[in-house]
């Protein structure tokens, strides 16, 4: 039994150093994978229901590994934000989402871009400078720009945090609480923060309208955010059944499987295209 402990031991450490050397050899790729142009971004829609219009999409992105194929941020993001390189990376969304809303401006589709922001990138030192000159490059219309925060990044390190989101806001960018519900965030604290939309978490909507618990929460998330002026998404929508509930307890925007699944830049396009006939 002894022996077969030891032997149990000295697998587990393989397997310690193969996820290791693994990641050692993906973070090494990581780092090169923006000069050998393999990110990628993928563009979820997002409608209104007071009017059924797809008024702005959230950017998603993606890694074409030169061996392992289309990777999904789960595969990566953590490791990135280890090593800071989501620093970069995130530089990299901003620039791409960017391109895309002026070529959408272009062809006169008014919708915003959401992107999702990780702390390290968030608190970075000249985060907030770097979006003033995109903006100002980018040449379009205020408010085309959302970005997504986490609950647990509003709580962090409060003051800087709070200093951070009234500067970008006074630049015309939208604000918003991404997974809310899952955090920890104090409401008092979030009432004082500029805000201007609340994502229903996916884990609350998968279950509706089965599921009282559930039903509960979103209704209150709605109110909630009704109460306080903001916009309430709701993420991860698949169902009728769901979208149904939604917009019967006063959900303003919609986004998830059941509307569209995330799209490249081109296939968005001819997907608005065939559903304004
Ligand atoms: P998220 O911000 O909560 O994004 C929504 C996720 O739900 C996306 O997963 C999307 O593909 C997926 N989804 C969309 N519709 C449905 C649906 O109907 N049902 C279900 N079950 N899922 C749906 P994805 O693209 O794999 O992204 C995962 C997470 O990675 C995102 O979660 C976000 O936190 C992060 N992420 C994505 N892009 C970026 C990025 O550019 N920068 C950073 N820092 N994080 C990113
Ligand atoms: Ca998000
Ligand atoms: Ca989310
Ligand atoms: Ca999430």
């Amino acid at each position: 039994a002894k022996a077969q402990g030891r032997a149990g031991v000295a697998l587990f450490e393989q397997e310690v150093a193969q996820v290791a050397y693994d990641n050692l050899v993906l973070e090494g790729q990581l780092g090169q994978a923006i000069e050998q142009n393999e990110f990628t971004l993928l563009f979820q829609p997002q409608l209104r229901t007071s009017d059924q219009q797809i008024v702005g999409v959230e950017a998603l992105i993606r890694w074409h590994h030169p061996e392992r194929g289309l990777l999904a941020p789960d595969e990566f993001i953590a490791l990135a934000e280890q090593h800071r390189l989501i620093v970069p990376i995130g530089q990299w969304v901003l620039a791409e989402a960017t391109r895309c809303a002026q070529r959408w401006h272009a062809q006169g589709r008014a919708m915003t871009v959401a992107v999702n922001l990780s702390t390290l990138q968030f608190q970075a030192p000249g985060f907030v400078e770097s979006i003033e000159r995109l903006l100002r490059d980018a040449g379009l219309p205020t408010g085309w720009l959302e970005l997504e925060l986490t609950e647990r990044m509003l709580m962090d390190d409060v003051p800087t945090v709070r200093e951070r989101l009234h500067q970008l806001r006074a630049l015309g960018v939208k604000l918003s609480v991404d997974d809310f519900g899952t955090g920890y965030s104090s409401l008092g604290h979030l009432k004082d923060l500029p805000i201007d939309k609340m994502k229903i978490d996916r884990s609350f909507v998968h279950e509706l309208p089965q599921d009282r618990q559930s039903c509960a929460i979103a209704r209150a998330i709605i109110e909630l955010a009704r109460g306080l002026g903001l916009t309430a998404v709701a993420e991860g929508v698949e169902t009728g059944a769901q979208r149904a509930f939604l917009e019967a307890h006063g959900c303003h925007q919609l986004q998830g499987m059941g509307i569209s699944p995330p799209l490249t830049a081109e296939r968005l396009e001819a997907w608005l295209q065939q559903r304004a006939h």
